[in-house]
């Protein structure tokens, strides 16, 4: 089959070598001029399979509320609100409010984390990458009681799905994450096993050369502008170059290029919501923004490796997560609610730096810090959309909010399986796109 998957972040370059693995002939349109600049360039690094929640959660209302009012806190809301920021958040409240929603979609958000974590195991062994990735468990600490009770609390759930975690106190926490001796406080924490790390956009990158090496075709620089829908079916994409496509009042259909296939799917993260308006496809997805800086190790860190981080440690204090990533560091925070602006502030910077420098001191070189500020594609109820369309050659990756790196694996071999009308190896129905018909 001849099939278009629009973006190639993550999730549409995995899903393209699902795709060409099973003999189709892909073409990826993207309207930047490489693969993984959009979310996939700086995110917090883990692949998190085992740890994943959905973002509607009934208990974080209140916390959210406190947080938007302290400094460093991890949440953030710019005032005033727009339109669309109102509009999601009524949504949010609306889902974490159903009766019985956050538990179900809790546990389908696991299945779906845990059969990432196989499908990454294949593209893994199929394909030779190099993204500083691993598999050495990810810890989330407790400095004091509260967190260590809050932590606790979801060992039941972890227990439930088979996912190996054990609760480790000060010493333990230590024999793993040697560097946190010289931080701050630590009582205890929470150790996921079998999680994984690894630079999202340098796997992205490795990925779609080996997709360019097995015949799939990238079309960089080109924006999906328009689609031709005839008899339940998408017949065709109109695709610009970016420059015409940015000044889209000047656009006339003689500049567009017409693509036809036999099936698309749509891949484009937080501008699906864009594109699904095109052909009448609701996709409520919303820009959350969080911010990152990647550092590289100090001398006196790769000197003595027991002072870095191991692999990947999410610190309750500031709400961040700190991974390592070869000879560099990782720190990402924040949740914020400010639809696309993609101002850099420079106290969210700063937060990022100081949280690091509060756990492993003296570990990176904070001056050659890159910031940068990114988009989760968030549904209000935290879900992926992953399944068919409204037309019947029509299919949909996208929306995968805080963990689109974790879940890119497993939604592209679903999205290979439906293409194939294969059925997938977990129930995807809390992830159907008629959900938001509603
Ligand atoms: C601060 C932060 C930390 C994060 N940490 C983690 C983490 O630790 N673990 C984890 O699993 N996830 C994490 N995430 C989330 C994860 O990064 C995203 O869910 C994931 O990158 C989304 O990938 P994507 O391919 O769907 O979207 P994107 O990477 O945004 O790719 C979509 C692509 O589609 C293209 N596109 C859009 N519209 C069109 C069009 N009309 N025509 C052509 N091309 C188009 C865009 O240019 C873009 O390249 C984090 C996110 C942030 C912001």
């Amino acid at each position: 089959m001849d099939i278009a998957v629009i973006g190639a972040g993550v999730t549409g370059v995995t899903t393209a070598y699902c795709l060409a693995r099973d003999g189709h002939n892909v073409s990826v349109i993207e309207r930047l001029p490489e693969p993984g600049l959009e979310t996939s360039r700086a995110n917090a690094a883990q692949r998190s399979y085992g740890y994943v929640y959905p973002w509607a959660d009934p208990g974080m209302v209140r916390k959210a509320i406190l947080w938007m009012w302290t400094p460093k806190g991890p949440f953030k809301l710019k005032l005033p609100p727009d339109i669309r920021t109102l509009s999601f958040l009524a949504q949010t409240w609306r889902h974490a409010r159903t009766p019985g929603l956050f538990p179900a979609n809790e546990r389908s958000l696991i299945r779906l984390g845990s059969y990432s974590r196989e499908c990454f195991a294949d593209i893994e062994r199929q394909v030779p990458l190099a993204f500083d990735g691993g598999h050495a468990g990810l810890i989330d600490l407790a400095s004091d009681a509260k967190a260590e009770a809050a932590l606790r609390a979801l060992m039941p759930l972890l227990e439930e799905m088979d996912i190996g975690h054990h609760w480790l106190g000060a010493d333990d926490i230590y024999a793993h994450e040697p560097g946190l001796r010289r931080g701050g406080p630590v009582r205890g924490g929470l150790r996921i096993s079998g999680d994984g790390t690894g630079d999202c956009h340098l796997f992205t990158q490795a990925l779609a050369a080996h997709c360019r090496a097995m015949g799939v075709r990238f079309l960089f620089d080109s924006e999906v502008v328009d689609a031709e829908c005839r008899q339940g079916r998408v017949v065709s994409v109109s695709v610009l170059p970016r420059e015409q496509a940015s000044g889209r009042d000047a656009w006339s259909s003689s500049a567009a290029k017409t693509l036809p296939a036999d099936a698309f799917v749509v891949c484009a993260g937080c501008q699906s919501r864009a594109l699904g308006r095109l052909i009448g496809q609701r996709m409520p997805i919303y820009p959350v923004k969080g911010y990152s800086i990647t550092a590289p190790l100090s001398d006196e860190a790769l000197a003595d490796d027991v002072m870095a981080p191991r692999s990947t440690v999410i610190d309750d204090r500031f709400k961040v997560v700190i991974t390592r990533l070869g000879q560099r560091v990782r720190v990402a925070g924040f949740a914020e609610l400010a639809n696309f602006d993609r101002c850099l502030p420079a106290s969210r910077i700063d937060t990022l730096k100081e949280a690091v420098d509060m756990r492993f001191p003296g570990v990176a070189v904070l001056d050659k810090a890159t910031p940068w500020a990114g988009f989760r594609p968030m549904t209000p109820d935290g879900p992926p959309i992953l399944g068919r369309g409204k037309y019947s050659n029509l299919l949909l990756n996208t929306g995968h909010g805080i963990f689109g790196w974790t879940f890119s694996a497993a939604s592209a071999e679903i999205t290979a399986d439906l293409v194939a009308e294969r059925t997938p190896a977990i129930d995807i129905a809390p992830f159907r796109p008629e959900r938001f018909l509603r």
